[in-house]
């Protein structure tokens, strides 16, 4: 707009101005600050046994995925319309919920499914909101197959992958992103609604985990399934049958995920290492 550039064009020599020395110091100020925050935030995860650096709160994860959950949805063509889909995915989550670790975790895990049906994938919000398309419900063929899917997803949440996520973006952006958290208010969702925190669902949205996340929420994905009663084995499954249908159309588990290919072999691993003299008999499949 014409107004816009106006008054833009009065501001830039202003700004210019105020460089040099000011400008450095404000800078050396603003890194210190995120280095502090980033350091400062160091907590040691009990599920993972791992320390890791988060600056935000389990409240303020959830509350976080609870808000980026309509944008979520939206993508993949809102919830599944047919209950009978959201029925037995919630069952199988509860189900690992409730007979797992994740039990103690204070995460309110809720279990969804997106109505697309082209897309192949599945998700994790942090602070517990997990979906699956009904592409992928599609291809699995028994409870373990999709007590696979959602114990890799509820391990991502588990492990604090988002939040460690937002600690490094924290300390690329510095004071910004440190502010806006510092004075959102997880009670009062209102405290939200800015252009920073809007920008910030949208990167959880669009959030892919690196390499080691994706092996991490592998492995210890199979141990959560065997805690609940599922034969770690149907994680293996999911494998064979996301790698068999990898030809044809794109599937967007590929792009979020490693290759099934190289999955298979770690997990088989996590599995020996459970269960060294191999999977007990009556496991659900
Ligand atoms: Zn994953």
């Amino acid at each position: 707009m014409y107004g816009n550039n106006s008054s833009r064009s009065r501001l830039y020599p202003q700004q210019q101005r105020s460089g040099g020395c000011l400008r450095i110091g404000i800078a050396l100020a603003v890194a210190a600050f995120a280095i502090i925050s980033f350091l400062g935030s160091k907590v040691y995860n009990p599920v993972t046994g791992q320390d890791q650096y988060i600056s935000i709160t389990q409240e303020q994860e959830i509350a976080l995925g609870i808000q980026a959950a309509p944008e979520m949805e939206a993508q993949f063509g809102g919830l599944e319309p047919d209950e009978d889909y959201q029925t037995i995915v919630q069952y199988v989550g509860n189900n690992i919920i409730k007979n797992s670790e994740a039990a103690q975790s204070g995460y309110p895990f809720e279990f969804h499914v997106l109505a697309d049906q082209q897309t192949v994938n599945a998700f994790a919000l942090p602070g517990g909101q997990v979906y699956i398309t009904r592409a992928l419900v599609d291809k699995l063929e028994t409870e373990g197959q999709v007590s696979g899917v959602l114990s890799h997803e509820i391990m991502h949440v588990l492990a604090r992958h988002s939040a460690e996520q937002i600690a490094q973006s924290q300390l690329a952006e510095g004071l910004t992103g440190a502010l806006v958290l510092a004075t959102y208010d997880p009670n009062d969702p209102s405290s939200m609604r800015t252009a920073q925190v809007a920008l910030l669902i949208s990167q959880l949205v669009q959030m892919k985990f690196g390499r080691d996340d994706e092996i991490a929420a592998d492995t210890f994905g199979v141990d959560l399934m065997s805690q609940a009663g599922y034969d770690p084995n149907q994680m293996v499954s999911v494998m064979k049958i996301l790698e068999a249908s990898s030809t044809g159309a794109p599937i967007e588990f590929f792009s979020t995920h490693p290759s099934p290919e190289n999955r298979i072999g770690r997990i088989a691993a996590a599995i020996t290492e459970k269960y060294p003299n191999g999977v007990p008999s009556g496991m659900i499949q």
